[in-house]
């Protein structure tokens, strides 16, 4: 008998023994039902009757002893009516403990004898060599499941149930599952494939490529093993043919592959076709015998992921079986009026059909309805970040239309519409009694700072503080003195000293009196770097915070700033052009406010591509422009595969700019003075270099890619990029965006580093467009979401594992439909979206993932 009917027996007595009080489990009987349900589910007991049992006991506290006796009288007798009809036959029976495994289960065929290469399997188990899984199951002791967290509602709390519930699981396989990340029964449901074979889709022998993945199935024709290098390395041989033709096939210390491998076995290779002295062959495919069973259904076969100490063969199995059995039971958390409007199939069929897919099309059709979840909740998710932000209070600052023209009349130019409707919506924002968490997006050069500056002054005429912070000191120091321009001076809304700046460099007495400054509320404006979050500074009364560059930072950089007041209004501005799916889902907590629209009478970049052998042209291009007075940079990728067997990219990197530094200056451009820039100089030195160019001491600057971030020299005119193709697009369109800031005609040039990457697709997108939006498209559906993305913010995209970040209709649908639902009924309390609300803290955890917003 199952453990929990054993259980439910045993309670059973125990209140007949003592009359059908109710006290056979202290609190009730209700009280064990939500334990016992997951349980029994652990235990494979049949819904039917856990159904059963819930129904009956539900209420069992109000009945009379009478009928409590009558009513768990008659539940016994149906248990005992249902068990032993159980299994029908023919039919696999999921219950652990009477179903060592499948084949053995299935009517009309024969076991199937095990051989293959289950030796590391069986090596640790210490069975017998001939012994299959099927047989291994008796072996192993049946372990009831770790007590699962009571889930009132959602999916089959039994998914929680550890993966030693399995038969032929025991505590070493979980162990070894647990390294896949395979802890819970729903954590199998949820580990797909990592790709498939099409068995129906074979290729045979005398139609391969060189080059090509594939399946091919064939007969061993010959075995061998042998030791190199001494006995260092061991090397397994066989020649496997199919009828068309025969392929060599070499596994490197694998020898436990040669000992499985028999003469006449059929097989089953996926691989890569390699070369060898002019003869087609694999290297190290993987392997496996050929299943009757998977054949003859023309079955597409999942591939997993594997770890040491587990085959494919057995993994795929233990999937089977949890598949199988689990995903008809899971309860499908999305309400139906969404699946429909969606348009995807439910969640059984999904699951069921991403493991063991009858078709492709069923296979898209399942990827499809799992990709849409992972949207769905992560937008659910969103929008309830952003309402927890939205029900705080804030300050509320009322800008009058007066006092906005005139601050507007004073500036040197007259604003793009775009900033105008920009600073349109921030005055709203600001003046709308919730805090604003506004992302403002603008191409380089498309103006961010005079936003920025103009929502400073919508704050602090009122008295409160802002600040500013941008990634480097060199940044930090350019817009303050844009802001010294735009917002002190004669007339205007503060005074000198009111606006300061706090960086690494400044002198420890004056950063202490910029602290008291800020502490006492008379510095009203702090520009400044991480220097303004890391050291201790404390701020009267802290309303408006700013950050430049905002990809630059971490989650907690952004959140420890806006620490510094208390609910205050952030922004925070990127110039490398978001696509709108990435806006959309990682960017998707804030809102978006756009500047598309460049400051009149710039004129587009001329970009060209070159060859490798044409470089002496760009350099006549930059001593030309370099005598007219201008200046220019120069880029260097990181050279791959460097013979001193350096790892670190950026010692490559700032090698390979250290050499042509040289080069250049001795060889090419002896009479011209030559910064040079590269990630492994300290940040003072950075900013030395970067201030010399800026002030016009170095004609040309020579650097690696650390250049890209916002710097201002409108003087420079040529940016010449080497190693061209190695870049992105974001990354290439950000390098492009230091030259054509001033007036002048500007060049951008661009060096591939071979001469047949001239054709490169990346480099064409670049002459084509100077549109940062476009070619943000691009990159993205080129490069994927990595270079969009820092480092720090990208981990939470890994709730996204189906889902691509840049399938933009399936984006909005989910987020259309999640705002629909969202507002009918934000906390999700209503019976219907109670599963829902347990996938939704699932995938979030309980206080949600720190994105780009943050809510403390
Ligand atoms: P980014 O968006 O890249 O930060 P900036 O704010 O540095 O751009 O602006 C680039 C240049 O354009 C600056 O020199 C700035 O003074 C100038 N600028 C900004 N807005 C306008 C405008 N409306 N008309 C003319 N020039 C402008
Ligand atoms: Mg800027």
């Amino acid at each position: 008998m199952n453990p929990s009917l054993q259980k439910l027996q045993k309670f059973f007595k125990l209140e007949a023994e003592r009359g059908y009080d109710d006290r056979a489990v202290v609190g009730g009987l209700e009280r064990m039902l939500t334990p016992w349900e997951a349980e029994a589910r652990a235990d494979g007991l049949s819904e039917e009757i856990i159904a059963a049992v819930l129904a009956r006991l539900r209420d069992y506290h109000r009945l009379s002893p009478a009928s409590r006796q009558e009513s768990l009288q008659g539940l016994w007798r149906r248990i005992q009516r249902n068990t032993e009809q159980e299994p029908p036959p023919g039919e696999p029976v999921p219950t652990p403990t009477d179903q060592p495994a499948l084949e053995v289960s299935r009517e009309g065929e024969a076991p199937q004898v095990e051989i293959e290469l289950e030796v590391e399997v069986q090596k640790e188990e210490s069975l017998p060599a001939s012994t299959g899984v099927a047989e291994r199951a008796v072996h192993e002791e049946y372990h009831p499941p770790r007590p699962a967290a009571p889930a009132s509602t959602g999916s089959p709390a039994a998914l929680n149930a550890s993966v030693t519930v399995l038969p032929g699981v025991g505590p070493r396989h979980g162990e070894t599952l647990a390294r896949l990340g395979l802890v819970t029964l729903g954590d199998m449901l949820y580990n797909f494939p990592r790709r498939y074979d099409d068995y129906s889709q074979l290729k045979t022998i005398n139609r391969l490529w060189y080059g090509e993945e594939v399946t091919i199935i064939g007969t061993v024709q010959s075995v061998s093993n042998r030791q190199v290098r001494s006995g260092r390395m061991a090397i397994t041989e066989a020649v496997v043919g199919d009828g068309s033709g025969a392929l060599r096939v070499t596994w490197f210390n694998q020898p436990w592959i040669g000992k499985r491998l028999r003469n006449g076995m059929q097989v089953v290779l996926s691989g890569k076709v390699e070369q060898y002295l002019g003869r087609l062959v694999m290297n190290s495919p993987e392997v496996e015998q050929l299943e009757q069973q998977n054949l003859h259904t023309n079955r597409i076969v999942p591939i997993y992921s594997l770890t040491a100490h587990i085959t494919q063969r057995w993994l795929r199995r233990l999937m089977y079986q949890v598949v199988t059995y689990w995903s008809p039971r899971v309860q499908d958390p999305l309400p139906r009026s969404t699946r429909r409007a969606a348009e995807v199939i439910d969640l059984s069929t999904a699951l069921g059909q991403i493991h063991f897919p009858d078709s492709w099309e069923a296979l898209k059709a399942a990827r499809s309805r799992l990709a849409f979840d992972e949207l769905f909740l992560l937008q659910l998710g969103l929008l309830s970040q952003k309402r927890a932000w939205q029900e705080r209070s804030a300050r509320v600052f009322v800008t009058p239309d007066a006092w906005l023209e005139q601050q507007l009349s004073r500036l040197p130019y007259a604003l793009t519409s775009a900033q105008r409707r920009v600073i349109e919506r921030i005055r709203e924002d600001l003046a709308g009694g919730h805090p604003m968490n506004r992302l403002l997006q603008g191409d380089v050069g498309s103006g961010k700072t005079v936003v920025a500056a103009l929502a400073i002054a919508m704050v602090v005429q009122h008295g409160p503080q802002a600040a500013l912070m941008a990634p480097t000191s060199i940044l930090a120091e350019q817009h303050y003195q844009s802001l010294c321009d735009i917002l002190t001076g004669e007339g205007q809304l503060l005074a000198g000293d009111q606006v300061r700046l706090l960086i690494g460099a400044t002198p420890e007495a004056e950063k202490q009196a910029i602290r008291e400054g800020l502490a006492s509320g008379q510095v009203k404006v702090v520009i400044g770097t991480h220097a303004l979050i890391e050291d201790p500074v404390n701020f009267a009364d802290l309303e408006l915070a700013i950050i430049d560059e905002q990809h630059r930072f971490g989650v907690q950089q952004r959140a420890a700033l806006r620490q510094k007041g208390r609910d205050p209004h952030l922004m925070v501005m990127s110039a490398t052009p978001i696509p709108r799916s990435l806006a959309l889902t990682v960017y998707g907590d804030l809102d978006l406010l756009v500047l598309d629209e460049m400051p009149p009478g710039r004129q587009p970049v001329s970009t060209h591509v070159l060859l490798p052998r044409e470089r002496e042209r760009s350099y006549s291009l930059i001593r030309s422009q370099i005598e007219r007075g201008r200046q220019a940079f120069i880029i260097y990728p990181l050279i791959e595969g460097d013979e001193d067997g350096h790892s670190d990219d950026q010692v490559n990197e700032s090698k390979a700019a250290v050499e042509e530094h040289q080069r250049l200056q001795s060889e090419i451009f002896p009479r011209l003075s030559l910064g040079l820039l590269h990630g492994r100089l300290r940040p003072e030195e950075k900013d030395d270099v970067m201030a010399r160019f800026r002030d016009g001491e170095h004609q040309i600057l020579v650097s690696t890619s650390v250049v890209e971030v916002g710097v201002d020299v409108p003087n420079a005119t040529v940016m010449l990029v080497e190693g061209a193709d190695r870049f992105g697009l974001a990354q290439l369109h950000q390098f492009r965006g230091r030259v054509g800031r001033g007036q002048d005609q500007a060049y951008c040039l661009l060096i591939p580093g071979e001469e047949d990457a001239a054709e490169n697709e990346r480099l064409s997108a670049m002459v084509e467009t100077n549109d940062g939006f476009v070619l943000a498209e691009r990159d993205l559906q080129q490069r994927g979401p990595g270079d969009f993305l820092g480092t720090r913010q990208s981990g939470y995209v890994q709730l996204l594992r189906l889902a691509s970040l840049t399938d933009i209709q399936l984006i909005e649908k989910a987020q259309g439909l999640a705002k629909e639902l969202f507002e009918q009924d934000p906390e999700l309390l209503l019976p219907e979206h109670q599963p829902l609300a347990v996938s939704l803290r699932r995938a979030w955890g309980d206080s949600g993932p720190a994105v780009s917003g943050d809510v403390s």
